[in-house]
């Protein structure tokens, strides 16, 4: 297993469309096994294919409850219902976080490793990361979610802590606000409630 370069904005493979994967092939467990370990390391929820330089359909997610990533190959949202907005990252967007518009619920529809078909149904944090990751492979990011444009912010890290403070990565759900501060970089909301 190796830890992958990460792909950052503005790297043009962040924007374009991934490949549908044919069927699954030991290279492709490969990528997976290393996208796990990377996004491991990267202290990510998730992370998809073009995030560390390939165009195949492929994410992988994991969210603090699993107890094994989930692997989501040609992944498609079926239906989505509600909508709420969430505080976000993303790895390839280091330094930031913005507030977005995501669904309440998600049905989606994967390939697994096993090269069957998958439905679930998800919310909350996993429906964000779904929609998130499932974006990455049609070129689009968060960014391009944002409630409005004065919704990114920058984030400034404490230097005591950096170790709980990388976690802001892919999609994590914000529970560490605690531990960042923001400064007035770009344009920040007087009163989006985002942060304090
Ligand atoms: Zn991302």
């Amino acid at each position: 297993m190796a830890i992958l370069d990460m792909r950052l904005l503005p790297d043009p493979i962040l924007r374009k469309q991934a490949k549908k994967v044919a069927k699954v092939t030991p290279q492709l467990r490969r990528l997976v096994e290393n996208m796990v370990e990377t996004m491991r390391d990267q202290r990510g929820v998730g992370l998809a294919a073009n995030q560390v330089g390939s165009l195949q359909k492929v994410a992988v997610i994991e969210t603090p409850e699993m107890e094994e990533p989930m692997v989501l190959i040609n992944p498609e949202i079926m239906k989505a219902e509600g909508e709420r907005q969430v505080e976000e990252g993303c790895l390839s967007v280091p330094g930031y976080r913005g507030l977005v518009n995501r669904s309440e619920k998600v049905r989606v529809k994967a390939m697994g490793l096993d090269g069957k078909i998958y439905r679930l149904n998800a919310e909350d944090l996993l429906a964000q990361a779904l929609e998130h990751e499932i974006d990455h492979l049609n070129g689009i990011l968060y960014i391009d979610h944002l409630v409005d444009h004065e919704s990114l912010y920058k984030i400034t890290y404490h230097e005591h802590d950096d170790e709980e403070d990388e976690f802001d990565g892919d999609l994590d759900d914000g529970e560490d606000e605690a531990e960042e501060s923001t400064e007035s970089v770009a344009v920040e909301t007087s009163d989006s409630g985002a942060e304090d």
